[in-house]
């Protein structure tokens, strides 16, 4: 059987993946510190696989914890999701984000190399095509960073072009994920912020649970077809399985490739509350508020290249995304602490 190290597989997208990776046929090794996550999240996948997963509790930027999984495992291929994500955090505390992001995946890639496993799939984002000049956005647009989140992306991007150049030995896969929204349609796992969540989606949910009293729209003077900002939001199993398919293709690669993984489709701020009521049959609340520092109008994809080379495209359409986001956090108002 072929195993996968999923570091961060606690989390929102890990967890997800991990689902689809088990249903596939791979075994799974669950490494995550929980920085960001709950072992309840562990739970329920395994009540939705219907099989115990091996978690293992420890820090990507330790070397003694990656020994104890690479000693006990012979690891084919890991998927990288452990990272730090929150933008503002990361302006307030650029040196948390380049250890925990930087320095985590470089331990992580030495350890790989010590124990002979050069396969990765890393998480990037969509953050390093900053302002694209242009939409839709292909993998070789110009990059760039506005904060330090996205440079810790952009910076372990080259990183692990420079350890492929090195040694020709590696395969590597960097996925850029555009929005991941929605939650497994089953509503028992989905995206549980810490605090205020600061992305749209959580948002808009939590406001029509009535977790929030409105919600602010930062913008209505975008260029763009209503003036609110336009993102490409991307359903998280869609996501999940842009991932087996990229494992499906990486022991042959001998190369460094980049992914887009969008849908190719652009929703606009008020789009996303039009449906998000459709859905949910509650109505929100909104307020148009300034911008916010550092967004830019519009942001898709163009996924072709997922197409082409992994054979994937996303099949889950907006109202499913909202659907399962809405199962999820009705099922869950407090995610997955207890009410
Ligand atoms: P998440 O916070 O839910 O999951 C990340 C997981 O990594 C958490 O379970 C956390 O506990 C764990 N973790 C963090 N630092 C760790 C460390 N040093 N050692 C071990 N575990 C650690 O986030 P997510 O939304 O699932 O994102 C997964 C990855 O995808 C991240 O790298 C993120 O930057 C990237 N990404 C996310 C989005 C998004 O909007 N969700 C968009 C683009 C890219
Ligand atoms: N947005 C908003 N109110 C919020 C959160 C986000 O109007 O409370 C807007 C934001 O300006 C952007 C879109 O929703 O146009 C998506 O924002 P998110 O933070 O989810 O993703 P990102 O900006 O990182 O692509």
């Amino acid at each position: 059987m072929t195993t996968i190290l999923v570091t961060g597989g606690a989390g929102y997208i890990g967890s997800h993946t991990t689902i689809l990776l088990i249903e596939a046929g791979y075994e799974v090794i669950l490494f995550d510190n929980f920085s960001n996550a709950s072992k309840e999240s562990i739970k329920r996948v395994e009540k939705i696989v219907e099989q115990n997963i091996t978690l293992i509790d420890g820090n990507v930027c330790s070397s003694e914890d990656l020994d104890t999984v690479f000693t006990h495992h012979s690891i084919d291929a890991v998927i990288h999701f452990a990272g730090l994500k929150a933008v503002g955090e990361s302006v307030e505390k650029p040196l948390k984000y380049y250890e925990n992001n930087i320095s985590g995946t470089i331990t992580l890639c030495k350890s790989m190399a010590k124990y002979g496993c050069k396969s990765i799939i890393f998480s990037s984002s969509a953050t390093v095509y900053g302002d694209p000049h242009t939409t839709p956005i292909l993998e070789d647009f110009p990059l760039s960073a506005t904060n330090p989140y996205g440079r810790s992306k952009l910076f372990v991007e080259e990183i692990l072009r420079d350890t492929y150049m090195a040694d020709n030995d590696w395969n590597i896969i960097l996925l850029r994920y555009f929005n991941p929204v929605g939650a497994h349609p089953s509503g028992t796992i989905g995206e549980d912020p810490n605090d205020v969540p600061n992305n749209l989606m959580p948002f808009i949910a939590q406001t029509a649970v009535g977790k929030r009293a409105f919600l602010s729209i930062f913008g209505n003077d975008y260029n763009t077809k209503d003036g609110t900002g336009v993102r490409d939001y991307i359903h998280v199993m869609d996501l999940a399985e842009g991932h087996v398919k990229a494992l499906n293709i990486i022991h042959s690669l001998n190369q460094v490739i980049t992914i887009n993984l969008g849908t190719g489709t652009g929703y606009s701020v008020l789009d996303m509350v039009k449906s998000f009521e459709k859905a949910s049959g509650r109505t929100i609340s909104y307020k148009i508020a300034p911008r916010r520092t550092g967004d830019i109008a519009s942001c898709f994809a163009d996924p072709h290249y997922a197409k082409e080379i992994l054979n994937w495209e996303a099949k889950y359409d907006i109202d499913a995304m909202c659907e399962d986001t809405w199962r999820w956090q009705s099922n869950n108002p407090n995610g997955y602490k207890a009410l």
